[in-house]
């Protein structure tokens, strides 16, 4: 199976893409996840992304398009996957229609998760991360004692994330309201595009995501 999760900042992308990972076997391919390892590591294009995430803009196209490129044709992807954070521009996908149709592949949906800006703004600035393991948890929801991730154990590994701040969320909306919102038109035209509401509790969007794919 392969699925695009498809949403604006907050919606909650990365938390069913590590559910739906879980339950259906699917290796979770983020590209906010890559950029943020890159950024770890110190590399060239760990820096350059650094630039324009602390400002919540876009990495250029070139480079995520590479990195799915590589992402999708590795042996890991083999048995199908989900894209979480890709496509964002049209560029981009147009480009993935291109890989697909190289491939001979095509994605199974695209989901959009649906979800009022005011609800996407409050948890993103409760959401924190854990550098270790990469869980996610929301400082209104989850108990979490001091920085340490109850997930995998690590001591003093829970962080804010530098875009999930205030002047860096804004952004992050404008872009997505002017450059990624269009993307839902090109796969509804397709008939790919799906929608899911996505308020309420991680369980609750993702069991109604469970029923949108399997019905
Ligand atoms: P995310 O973790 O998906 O919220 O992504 C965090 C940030 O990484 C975004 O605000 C962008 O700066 C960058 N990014 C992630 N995915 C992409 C993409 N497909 N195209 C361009 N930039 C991206």
């Amino acid at each position: 199976m392969k699925l695009i999760l498809f949403g604006p900042p907050g919606a909650g992308k990365g938390t069913c893409a590590q559910l739906l990972s879980n339950k259906y076997f699917l290796e979770h391919i983020s590209t906010g996840d890559m950029l943020r390892n890159a950024i770890q590591q110190g590399s060239e294009l760990g820096l350059m992304a650094k630039e324009k995430m602390d400002k919540g803009e876009l990495v250029p196209d070139n480079i995520v398009i590479g990195l799915i490129k590589e992402a999708i044709t590795s042996e890991k992807c083999k048995s199908g996957y989900i894209l979480d954070g890709f496509p964002r521009t049209i560029p981009q996908a147009e480009s993935l229609d291109t890989l697909f149709q190289e491939l001979g592949v095509k994605p199974d949906k695209v989901i959009n998760m649906e979800i009022d800006t005011s609800v996407v703004i409050d948890r993103l600035s409760a959401r924190r991360t854990c550098k270790q393991c990469g869980a996610l948890f929301n400082l209104k929801r989850d108990k979490l004692t001091g920085n340490d991730c109850p997930k995998c154990g690590t001591k003093g590994s829970i962080f804010q994330r530098d875009d999930d701040k205030e002047e860096t969320i804004k952004n992050r909306f404008k872009v997505y309201n002017e450059v990624t919102a269009p993307i839902k038109e090109y796969y509804k035209s397709k008939g790919l595009l799906i929608d899911v509401d996505s308020k309420g509790t991680p369980d609750e969007v993702f069991s109604r995501m469970v029923n949108t794919i399997e019905n």
